[in-house]
């Protein structure tokens, strides 16, 4: 019976083709002639003989155990021989030739550097749920109505007061206007200056299967969000494509009411001056709570609101500064960002964007035309290592730090006028 090709080659592969006699080293193969270039020198020595009378033979193994990659050690010719002479049974048990084997695997593989894929010990694994900082769209709206246009520019177009509460996004596209309102309906918010009678609608989904159209279509939902977040009292950024707060009044500082993750009801500075901590003193500038918030489809039909916070900087609560110029506060606050503030700032936001509802609505008029975005994150269950001791907060989403929170004006910071106090104004402002 010989040894399965296999088994051959896991012997031969984790040994590293080297005599595995202790201190013995050679190579297994050599350079031959032109016409047989490779002479192997390594044999495939028995540690319980092949044959029952073999050396060490006398074994409960079957024949083809014996045979196999666990009862082989690799050897040159000389020490085969030497282990399997009469006079050195005694000293090469089967024991012994087992520890030769693996001590010799083991320095091979550290020699070799190599990365093992089966890790030998693995870590206990745990069940935790990882959110995320994007929201489901539930619903979104079945048509897109389409008319000739009289007017050539957007800020021309003046829709008229609809339903109470309806929001009458619109883009200019192709001299036509686009809209989710049924434009063939001579009650709609934009008659005056579209063509009913020419009126298109296209089915939604056809439109995200468009690359042009789906550009259009996303234009169409940030139209959108700047109805929500104006009403809301946000500005928009237009330079950062995000919306934030300004004071209510000059010098004064800010925060509004909200549901925070952990209790029923908190309050949270959205336009403040951080102070130093061991003086006291005001800063020269001032910090806005900001958002970035981005719709992006999933596959053929799930679409998705990222909400990703962020920090404007202005001089006076109105003027906006470059964030070269304010030092590394901002940077600070970057890097000190963990799982659990990142989650404290998103549901700040969806707690606000959705008053504390289940859902973000985006009424157009019509019931099957609204857009409507559940305010439930979106999370997972893994099961994994878990987090270090040290970052393990309630919510457990470590991970995601990078990819979600990032303070936009905090790139390519450098200067650095006050560093002493900053790591405690950092933790102050943002809790
Ligand atoms: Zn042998
Ligand atoms: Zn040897």
């Amino acid at each position: 019976m010989a040894v399965p090709v296999a088994q051959q080659r896991k012997l031969t592969q984790r040994s590293g083709n080297i005599c595995a006699f202790p201190g013995c080293g050679l190579l297994l193969t050599a350079q031959g002639t032109p016409e047989d270039p490779v002479v192997v020198l390594g044999e495939m020595a028995h540690i319980v003989a092949e044959s029952p009378n073999g050396p060490r033979g006398d074994s409960p193994l079957t024949p083809e155990e014996r045979n196999r990659y666990e009862n082989l050690i690799l050897l040159c010719n000389q020490h085969h021989q030497l282990i399997d002479s009469e006079g050195a049974l005694a000293k090469y048990t089967v024991e012994r030739l087992h520890a030769m084997k693996e001590t010799h695997e083991q320095r091979i593989e550290r020699r070799l550097g190599g990365r093992s894929n089966v890790p030998t010990e693995l870590p206990p694994m745990v069940n935790d749920t990882v959110y995320s900082n994007v929201l489901p769209v539930t619903q979104m709206p079945r048509y897109i109505y389409g008319a000739p246009c009289s007017v050539g520019r957007e800020n021309e177009v003046r829709p008229a007061a609809a339903s109470a509460g309806t929001m009458t996004p619109f883009i200019l596209r192709e001299g036509r206007l686009w809209a989710f309102q049924d434009l063939r309906d001579t009650s709609n918010p934009f008659v005056d200056v579209v063509a009913c009678t020419e009126t298109e609608r296209f089915s939604t989904k056809e439109w995200w299967t468009d690359p042009d159209r789906l550009g259009w279509y996303v234009a169409l939902l940030n139209r959108s969000l700047n109805k929500l977040t104006g009403r809301l009292g946000l500005r928009l950024d237009h330079d950062h494509h995000r919306y934030y707060f300004e004071p209510e009044a000059a010098g004064v500082e800010r925060s509004v009411p909200y549901r925070p993750l952990n209790a029923s009801r908190a309050t949270r500075s959205v336009v403040w001056q951080p102070k130093k901590r061991a003086t006291g003193e005001a800063r020269n500038y001032w910090l806005h709570r900001a958002v970035s918030l981005r719709f992006f489809l999933i596959g053929d039909n799930q679409w998705c609101l990222s909400v990703r916070p962020e920090l404007r900087v202005t001089s006076d609560g109105f003027e906006s500064i470059q964030a070269k110029y304010i030092g590394r506060q901002v940077t600070r606050k970057k890097s000190r960002l963990f799982n659990h503030d990142l989650l404290g700032e998103v549901q700040f936001w969806r707690d606000f964007l959705g008053r504390s509802t289940p859902r973000i609505f985006f009424p157009f008029g019509t019931d099957r035309q609204n857009l409507i975005v559940s305010t439930s994150l979106s999370s997972g269950q893994v099961r994994w290592p878990g987090i270090p001791p040290e970052h393990d907060m309630p919510f457990k989403n470590v991970d995601y730090v990078d990819d979600l929170f990032t303070w936009a004006e905090a790139e390519g910071l450098s200067e650095d006028d006050d560093a002493a106090d900053e790591d405690d104004d950092a933790e102050e402002t943002l809790r």
